[in-house]
């Protein structure tokens, strides 16, 4: 027989008082057997008003084709990696088969899809995971889109069709610390060389920046002081991305700070279709509906999500669909959702046809999350308990929403914006504070 030590005999019953917190969790399947969870994914029931009667052939193939790879490759592993705040660079090439990166960039290998075929996949990337949804937005939408609008037919060329294979990857530098919403006074320098230019400042909150291999970035021209774009190449010397760490929403998007110490970009990688703020807007009048198609597809999932839980999960001896309340904030979130889509979908038209203002995209934008946050809120609510796990997609949904809330202008400056178009009047700028009220 063994003799214990006084203080071993302590250790060992610590040890058996707290083993039990030590084991794994419970599969979630196992450990709440009254719904499943959102790694299979629930069926599509968010088209009330047949939206789909509006889309081409080709735009609802497209819907079908995206809808079924992301429930498939995504579903399953998006809340492992959300919680790890990881990203699964595993499912790349599954997301290049779909031919969306690229979106309605015609020629150099891209899709050349509608707006509104690119604004669908869009969402139906975003019902499953939006932080998958933010990758390809980021890559495709403010990256690719800026090269295409805004490069040389040889920068075109040179980086347009791996860009679009995802062979490799792109991201967007224009926010700074010191400068969100007022991103026109950005304070990172260009200077003429020999050759080229020399970067040198910040930028900050740059989606996919800690691995992407083509990094588009807006300077102050030091002669003009203008804003020029730069293509700038991983491992360039004096370039370094580090990742921010703990955000609550995106937590699969790989956020970075990037530092730029005299980080020197050849003349044939300055876009010489940048030359003012006003080039870079043109860029985000059009991401930004792309933007406003992300809490669309959040909120379908969400519904979904609800709308199958509420039939699995009783409670009094029925199911929670049953209940009056419940039936409320479902036909509630069942209302935002067809609103949010046929006013994208018509934002998507304005486009199309040569019509679409800065001013309807920044509404659209601001008005859709607005109506998505309420959305997921009250999806939320319906889930209880489970409402607070991300395995059940809403807690993700709910946290993935805020940075979209804000990102791509937030709700605030994309509403001003829309106020100075229908208004004539700018008010982005406060008062002077020596001008005292007198009521
Ligand atoms: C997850 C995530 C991903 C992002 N990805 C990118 C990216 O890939 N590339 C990139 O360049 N940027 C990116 N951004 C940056 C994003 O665009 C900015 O966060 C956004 O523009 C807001 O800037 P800010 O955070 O500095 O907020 P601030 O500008 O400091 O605003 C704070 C608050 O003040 C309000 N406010 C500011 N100015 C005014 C005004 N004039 N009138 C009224 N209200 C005002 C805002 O509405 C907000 O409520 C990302 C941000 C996040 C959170």
């Amino acid at each position: 027989m063994t003799v214990r030590s006084d203080q071993n005999q302590d250790e060992i019953e610590k040890n058996e008082r707290t083993s039990y917190f030590r084991l794994p969790a419970l599969d979630v399947s196992i450990a709440f057997p009254q719904a499943t969870p959102a790694s299979v994914f629930p069926p599509s029931t968010s088209d009330y008003y047949v939206f789909d009667d509006l889309l081409t052939h080709e735009e609802k193939s497209l819907r079908i084709k995206v809808r079924e790879c992301v429930e498939k490759e995504v579903a399953p592993i998006m809340a492992k990696y959300w919680e790890k705040a990881e990203f699964p660079f595993h499912i790349i090439p599954k997301l290049a088969a779909l031919r969306v990166a690229g979106g309605t960039i015609k020629g150099y290998g891209c899709p050349g899809l509608s707006l509104t075929g690119s604004a669908i996949a869009t969402a139906e990337i975003a019902r499953v995971d939006a932080s998958c949804s933010t990758f390809i937005l980021v890559h495709s939408s403010l990256a690719m889109l800026t090269i295409a609008l805004c490069g040389s037919e040889a920068q075109k060329e040179r980086y347009l069709p791996s860009l679009a294979q995802l062979k490799t990857v792109a991201c967007w530098a224009l926010t700074e610390p010191g400068y969100g919403s007022d991103a026109s006074s950005v304070a990172t320098t260009a200077t003429k060389v020999e050759g080229g230019w020399i970067l040198e400042g910040q930028k900050r909150w740059i989606g996919n920046s800690t691995f992407a291999d083509v990094l588009v970035i807006f300077a102050r021209n030091t002669t003009t002081n203008q804003i020029n774009g730069f293509i700038v190449k991983k491992n360039a010397p004096g370039l370094t991305a580090t990742k921010i760490e703990n955000k609550i929403g995106l937590r699969i998007v790989q956020n970075g700070d990037i530092l730029l110490k005299k980080v020197f970009v050849p003349d044939e990688d300055k876009l010489p279709g940048v030359n003012s703020f006003q080039d870079t807007s043109k860029v985000l009048a059009v991401s930004r509906v792309m933007v406003a198609w992300q809490p669309i597809g959040i909120s379908m999932g969400v519904y979904d999500m609800c709308h199958r839980y509420l039939k699995e999960r009783k409670q009094f001896g029925a199911p929670l669909a049953a209940f009056q309340i419940n039936q409320e904030k479902l036909a509630r979130m069942l209302g935002n959702v067809q609103a949010m889509v046929l006013m994208g979908w018509r934002l998507c038209k304005l486009y199309e046809n040569g019509k679409m203002t800065a001013g309807q995209a920044s509404l659209a934008k601001g008005w859709i999350t607005l109506k998505a946050r309420e959305t997921v809120a009250l999806g939320r609510e319906l889930l209880g308990g489970n409402g607070i796990l991300s395995d059940f997609l809403v807690a993700k949904a709910f946290c993935d929403l805020e940075p979209i809330y804000t990102y791509e202008g937030t709700y605030e400056i994309n509403m001003l914006v829309a106020g100075r178009e229908v208004s004539g009047f700018a008010s982005f700028k406060p008062s002077a504070s020596s001008q005292r009220s007198r009521l």
